[in-house]
């Protein structure tokens, strides 16, 4: 059984990138058709990504302060666990996600096909469908976004067949609590699944090859995070896993490294070391889009690709894998197709980490301004010094942290740990892409008590401190 469509515009895959791109072309109006395998929409983040873990996460957080308001009179009893529940709230937030998204496709007339999409040339695709079954539909068009995204990486020397190892997509159905758990890797997806079954009963261990969790982020930063996350987890630093056996009752995990502890039996390995983009699955060879090794496809400013009426945008191209900057380079895609001269140049793309505490950062690390020969200045504020901190118990584990270019006090970086530090750092994210300088942030009234306050205090801090204003 096969059928044929044509589209002014394919967009192949309906991650946030895809949607997205999908969208904006409908809405400058362009026949869109938008590919996808799955039933429902929204790719990795919405499915098996952001907004499950966001779920799960809010539980983790209740649990964890029921726990805490011990230090301020109040005891709760220690909370029940009722597993299919949680599980059963996750999947009702992203239901309700997803089903707004196909809502919006028909509103915007983009034809959704179900299917796996392979190019067989520079103008078409052929679509398997995995709805229905042995048929196929070519899909042929003028242009086409591809939005294909990434899948967790497989090691060689992982038995990733065992169901006791996970990636993150099994970690999010909830379907037991191991009694030890050990996560590899201290990125932003290991901490925070390894938070939410720390707080629904796992003890953790968490296995980092390096010197510290969340790589590429200020020592600064991290520092206050690990100290208040040492008995949360046990964290294995400069540790590598040398072998993992599955065994009748347990995964059996050897180790290497300075650090490296006696073998463990683990009830759960969730494998979180990176993930692998999709472009050496979708037939790119048929054309003459470059594809790395990896599978990272090129492109340029607007997104564009070796080949001009193809594009590509998300995860797929590389850079920090994360659905709003594949929202952004959805929407200039669309947007060039339509005719606007427009470029992807951001001042910063923000990242944060859920954990407890969040850790949130925008535009330059201190890392990257001193490798880039900025003459540049830190000013840092202690949630110490924070009322509202203080007053909400969370005193111990925060600090605001803005970096400035000491030549023309421009804010070029800055980076949020604390509770609720991913909410505070849009104010540094505008800040940054208006260019803003210390004394914009510092003589901007922020309300008290808050925690955004202390954004203007660690700007007033750099401010107080000029004395050679320009
Ligand atoms: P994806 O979301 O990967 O979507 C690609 C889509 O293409 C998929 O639906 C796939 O089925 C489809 N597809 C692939 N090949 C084909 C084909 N040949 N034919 C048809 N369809 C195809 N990012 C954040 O910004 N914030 C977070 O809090 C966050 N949390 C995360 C938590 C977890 C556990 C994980 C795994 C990721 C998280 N991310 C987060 C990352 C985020 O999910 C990705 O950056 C984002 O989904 C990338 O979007 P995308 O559009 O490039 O691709």
């Amino acid at each position: 059984d096969a059928s044929e469509i044509k589209g002014e515009v394919l967009v192949i895959g309906a991650g946030p990138g895809g949607y997205s791109a999908a969208f904006r072309c409908a809405d400058l109006g362009l026949k869109t058709v938008l590919v996808e395998r799955h039933p429902t929409l929204g790719g990795v983040c919405l499915n098996v990504g952001c907004i499950p873990s966001k779920a799960l996460l809010h539980v983790a957080k209740v649990i964890e302060e029921a726990e805490h308001i011990n230090h301020a009179g109040i005891k709760f009893a220690k909370p029940e666990i009722d597993l299919p529940g949680v599980a059963a709230y996750k999947s009702g937030v992203v239901k309700r996600l997803t089903d707004g998204l196909s809502a919006m496709a028909k509103m915007r007339n983009v034809t959704v096909v179900q299917g796996n999409a392979k190019f067989i040339d520079e103008n078409n695709v052929i679509v398997e469908h995995t709805d229905v079954e042995g048929k196929q539909t070519k899909v042929s068009f003028d242009n086409c976004i591809i939005a294909a995204g990434s899948q967790s990486s497989k090691m060689s020397f992982i038995p990733h067949e065992d169901p006791r190892i996970w990636d993150s997509t099994n970690a999010l159905e909830v379907k037991e609590v191991p009694k030890r758990l050990l996560v590899m890797g201290g990125g932003i997806i290991g901490l925070e699944m390894g938070t939410v079954y720390e707080k629904l009963g796992s003890k953790v261990d968490v296995v980092v090859r390096g010197p510290q969790v969340m790589t590429g982020t200020d020592k600064d930063i991290v520092k206050i995070y690990t100290k208040a996350n040492e008995k949360r987890f046990n964290f294995m630093f400069k540790t590598q896993t040398q072998a993992i056996i599955p065994k009748a009752d347990g995964i059996y995990v050897e180790f290497k490294g300075e650090n490296a502890p006696e073998p463990q039996m683990y009830d759960a390995v969730l494998v979180a070391m990176g993930r692998t983009p999709n472009g050496l699955k979708i037939g790119l060879e048929n054309t003459g889009v470059e594809v790395d090794e990896h599978g990272f496809i090129s492109v340029d400013k607007q997104m564009r690709t070796k080949v001009s009426n193809i594009f590509a945008i998300g995860d797929i191209i590389g850079g920090p894998m994360l659905a709003h900057k594949a929202v952004h380079e959805g929407h200039v895609a669309a947007e060039v197709i339509a005719g606007h001269k427009v470029f992807f140049e951001p001042k910063q793309i923000p990242g944060i980490a859920y954990t407890f505490p969040e850790i949130a950062t925008a535009g330059l690390s201190e890392i990257q301004a001193k490798e880039q020969g900025i003459n540049y200045e830190v000013a840092t504020f202690p949630w110490t010094a924070s009322g509202r901190a203080i007053a909400s118990d969370v005193s111990h584990a925060g600090m605001t942290k803005l970096i400035f270019d000491k030549d023309t006090h421009q804010v070029i970086g800055g980076a949020i740990v604390g509770d609720n530090a991913g909410e505070l750092l849009g104010e540094i994210s505008l800040a940054l892409e208006m260019d803003c300088d210390a004394e914009d942030i510092g003589l901007t009234i922020h309300a008290h008590p808050t925690l955004h306050e202390s954004v203007g205090m660690a700007a007033e801090i750099f401010h107080g401190s000029i004395t050679d204003l320009p």
